[in-house]
């Protein structure tokens, strides 16, 4: 059966799936995998699409030490034992840089590229690329494709890209690229199945998960969104602060004496709901916490996307439609019942009723503003755009053996 694998590789866990190519380029999802605890406690999980466990299985520290590690692992499992032999490989890569803005096709020059853009995010690049690298040099005739995290954004005007500092800097790469691209993505090409008129309007979309942000679509295309340069910014996250005055690091540094490296790790690692409230990054603990510091980062998060939307739905001169998404945005009725009552000076008025059972549309009927949620699916966006770029560039008939 052909098939598509999607590879979405961090620091400490490599995540797979694999989708059958049906009929027409139609995608079915086939497998979930993730091999994570890499450095740890290295474990193979896998199930099929109903959720029937295929494997799970511990690896000694000393076995996986790294991605390429665990890749070779995951990659035998898939081979020898899933009996995958895909096609093509779609991976997830964070930044595209100025330059892409669509996904691409990967050989050594596109590697050598996207290595240039580490330094832009030295926490996930590295690691996005070390898979690539792995089956660059295993099976050089397989087709591989980057989708970017930023690529969804490129459409920003220069007023949504530009920070107010030396233009040369900006040249140099130190831009609002904004992230989340490949689930606004999935968004942008779903809503006009589910409102059609609306999709071609002005609309905000939460992705709230344990990385947060907010993109402000016209007709579906990205004008603006929260986060820039790098994914510390916009909302509060599970560890991240989101929006901080560049003060602050300035004086961890000079009154904390804390260096760039720990100033980084600190950021990234120990601020957002977990720092602010001492309890959890899990925006399940905190709502079912009465600790009032859990509370305290709760109404945070909340109030902080409620400031948001003011400022996209001033970017889109109004509002039409309001999209939450991802693992917050998808399942928490409270945090959805809490943002709308932010937006009701907006004109959004909730259905209590259809937001207790996860309706699609959450807004009740004389709402000014409708309110949807749409579960993302970035791994699906990703094997469409691998599947697309074989089908134009590559021929899907041959098989690719291992060099070895
Ligand atoms: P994601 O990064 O999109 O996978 O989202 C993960 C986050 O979603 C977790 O850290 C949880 O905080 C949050 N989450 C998942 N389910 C729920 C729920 N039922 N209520 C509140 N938060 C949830």
């Amino acid at each position: 059966m052909d098939s598509i694998l999607v590879i979405n590789a961090g620091s400490s866990s490599v995540k797979f799936q694999v989708f059958a190519v049906e009929g027409e380029g139609r995608l079915r999802r086939l497998i979930k995998g993730q091999m994570d605890g890499i450095g740890s406690r290295p474990r193979l999980r896998a199930s099929g699409a109903d959720g029937d466990p295929m494997a799970d299985r511990a690896y000694p520290i000393e076995a996986i030490p790294d991605v390429p590690a665990a890749m070779e692992v995951a990659g035998e499992w898939l081979r020898n034992e899933a009996r995958v032999t895909p096609l093509a490989v779609g991976h997830r890569v964070v930044h595209g840089g100025p330059d892409y803005e669509r996904p691409v096709l990967i050989d050594h020059g596109v590697v050598a590229k996207l290595e240039r853009f580490i330094s832009l995010a030295p926490l996930h690049q590295p690691h996005n690329l070390a898979p690539i690298r792995s089956i660059l040099t295993n099976f050089p005739t397989l087709p591989q494709v980057a989708c970017f995290d930023t690529a969804f954004h490129r459409t920003h005007g220069p007023l949504a890209d530009h920070y107010a500092i030396p233009y040369q800097l900006h040249a140099e790469g130190v831009r609002r690229y904004g992230f989340h691209g490949l689930s606004y993505e999935y968004i942008s090409k779903t809503l006009p199945q589910i409102a059609p008129e609306i999709a071609k309007k002005r609309v905000i979309v939460a992705h709230l998960g344990s990385g947060a942000s907010m993109c402000a679509m016209k007709g579906g295309s990205s004008v603006e969104s929260t986060m820039g340069f790098t994914a510390l910014d916009g909302l509060p996250m599970g560890t991240r602060p989101g929006q901080l005055d560049p003060g602050v690091v300035l004086y961890l540094m000079s009154e904390k004496g804390m260096s760039a490296a720990k100033v980084q790790d600190f950021l990234y690692r120990d601020c957002g709901l977990k720092g602010l409230s001492g309890v959890s990054n899990d925006m399940r603990e905190l709502d079912a916490s009465t600790d009032p510091r859990a509370r305290l980062a709760v109404d945070y998060f909340v109030y902080r996307i409620g400031l948001a939307a003011g400022m996209l739905a001033a970017a889109l001169q109004g509002l039409d439609a309001f999209v939450f998404t991802a693992g917050i945005g998808e399942n928490s009725v409270n945090i959805r019942a809490r943002v709308t009552e932010q937006l009701a000076w907006l004109g959004v008025a909730l259905d209590a009723v259809e937001n207790e059972r996860h309706s699609r549309l959450i807004s009740r009927q004389n709402s000014l503003i409708p309110v949807y949620v749409v579960p993302t699916d970035e791994e699906l966006m990703i094997a469409q755009h691998t599947l697309a770029l074989l089908m134009n560039g590559h021929s899907p008939s041959h098989r690719h053996e291992r060099v070895s």
